[in-house]
């Protein structure tokens, strides 16, 4: 039986649940494995067709989340399936989701690495590697320093993340936001990579130089976001799999296939 099948008897739910699930599962296992989630922090995302999301229960471990723990939640904040209570701090989710409707996934993590450019005086962190380019129109920090756990905390959130793709949280945390859990991994992965390249710069002594506004137009036209999701989540999945970080009965359902990888442009 395979994993969707093994879930769908356990929870009766559609398959596009289902898939969200464990793509949400296995994002939340490989940010845990890479240092972005520790014992705290949470992945979020919209169900196709449903006016629901998916998150992990509050208390599950974020080494051990699987798709048959996952939670169904409305967006008011009502668990439609099943059994357990979601984390303190679902207001961040629910108000990003309600307020951002091209936003299929969101990301709550306490990096710490994301957090000392919170509480160091004037300095802001920047687009400084390659990939950051998806930072280009900014990273605001809201001021809030306490756990969101009310709906207008939520939403004062979602106001400073405005249309960007990143929020910092004064001495907390963060919050990404991408189309897909995939897409929400990989950004996140790009995102500690860029916060560790600043700051080796600082540490260095040195003013950090971030991307120019022509530089980034230059990547942003050798950009192929879609093929580069698909090749870093099959190199992360395959590794965590060899690793059982994944559970080998999720292999055929995560892993990319060879057609998926193809590249049917250079540009
Ligand atoms: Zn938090």
């Amino acid at each position: 039986m395979s994993v969707t099948e093994m879930t769908r008897a356990v929870r009766g739910s559609n398959s596009a649940t289902q898939k969200v699930m464990l793509e949400t599962a296995a994002a939340t296992r490989l940010l845990e494995s890479e240092g972005i989630l520790d014992y705290s922090g949470h992945v979020s995302t919209r169900i196709p067709g449903r006016e629901a999301f998916v998150i992990q229960i509050g208390s599950t471990s974020r080494a051990e989340v699987t798709p048959e723990s996952m939670l169904v939640v409305d967006y008011d904040g009502k668990v439609l399936e099943g059994d357990g209570q979601p984390p303190s701090e679902l207001p961040i989710h629910l108000e990003i989701l309600r307020a951002r409707p091209d936003v299929q996934s969101v990301l709550h993590s306490h990096m710490e690495l994301a957090i000392a450019f919170t509480m160091m005086e004037g300095v802001k962190l920047l687009p400084m590697r390659a990939r950051a380019s998806r930072w280009k129109s900014g990273i605001p920090t809201d001021p809030d320093p306490s756990h969101i756990k009310l709906p207008e905390q939520g939403r004062a959130l979602a106001r400073t993340l405005g249309p960007h793709h990143a929020v910092l949280m004064r001495a907390h945390g963060l919050c990404l936001v991408a189309e897909s859990a995939q897409a929400l991994f990989v950004d996140a992965v790009h995102f500690k990579e860029n916060a560790t390249a600043q700051m080796q710069a600082l540490q260095a002594g040195a003013k950090p130089i971030p991307l120019s506004e022509a530089e980034i137009a230059q990547i942003e036209k050798m950009e192929m976001r879609e093929w580069h999701i698909k090749k870093l989540w099959n190199y992360y999945v395959r590794k965590a799999l060899d690793e059982e970080v994944l559970p080998q009965a999720w292999r055929d359902e995560l892993v990319p296939t060879k057609e998926m990888l193809k590249r049917d442009r250079m540009l």
